[in-house]
């Protein structure tokens, strides 16, 4: 029974490189069809829950950005990626508590669930404090989910220029559409508020609805089970 876990079948690899490929091509489809270069479009591999020999297979295939949701999951894994391969960037993609603010500014490029005057005001001291600049988007809960993390589509004005106010420069914002609805509304709805205030940065669209968010202007696609396969479904209580 004694198989070695950490090694990486090869089929694995070679369907990772594949299915980066396949995202890649439409991608660039959809980009071309919404009359966009598609060198607009970054995909973020959502890494979460698979192990590094697996990010790495994705790394080998030529993925660079990588999405993760919990900070200390990221922390067990990325600082080597990150040291074998500098040019790789990691942005966190769930709720960010205050009391991991320190550890996620040190290992962040980008943070994208900026979602509360809270954490605005604890993320603009530690930058200070340590000079380190990830990127940062605004999660906007666009379908104004009572247990969605996010900032109110109608408390999006005062938040910006809260932000504006303690020096945090933010870059774009960010959206989860409602699982049961369908995305292209609060897709819509994002790509308007950012452009309102004038931010470069989309980031929306996941495994199911990509191609959509890049019709409907996104920068970023945050994608997991297309690249990586299905995840194990996490433990309820
Ligand atoms: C897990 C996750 C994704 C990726 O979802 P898939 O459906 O697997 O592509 C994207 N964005 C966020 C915020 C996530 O938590």
């Amino acid at each position: 029974m004694s198989e070695a876990p950490s090694q990486v079948a090869a089929d694995d690899r070679a369907d990772i490189a594949r299915r980066i490929e396949t995202v890649r091509g439409a991608i660039s489809r959809a980009a071309a069809e919404a009359g966009r270069d598609p060198a607009s479009v970054t995909l973020v591999a959502v890494s979460k829950t698979n192990p590094a020999e697996v990010i790495l297979e994705a790394v080998a295939a030529g993925q660079r950005v990588f999405g993760e949701n919990r900070v200390q999951e990221a922390k067990a894994k990325f600082p080597d990626i990150k040291a074998a391969y500098p040019d790789v960037e990691l942005h966190l993609l769930g709720p960010l508590q205050s009391n991991k603010v320190k550890e996620a500014v040190a290992l962040f490029d980008v943070i994208q669930s900026v979602d509360r005057p809270k954490l605005a005001e604890a993320l603009a001291e530690e930058m200070e404090r340590s000079g380190r600049r990830p990127r940062l988007l605004v999660q906007v809960n666009t379908g104004e989910e009572p247990q969605k993390a996010g900032i109110l589509p109608g408390e999006l004005d005062p938040f910006m220029d809260r932000c504006r106010e303690i020096g945090l420069a933010v870059e774009g914002l960010m959206c989860i559409p409602p699982v049961d609805e369908d995305p292209a509304t609060h897709f819509a709805l994002l790509a308007d508020a950012a452009r309102r205030h004038g931010l470069k940065v989309i980031s929306m669209g996941m495994s199911g609805d990509y191609e959509t968010a890049v019709r409907f202007g996104s920068t970023h696609v945050r994608v997991g089970t297309a690249i990586f396969g299905a995840r194990p479904k996490p433990a309820t209580a």
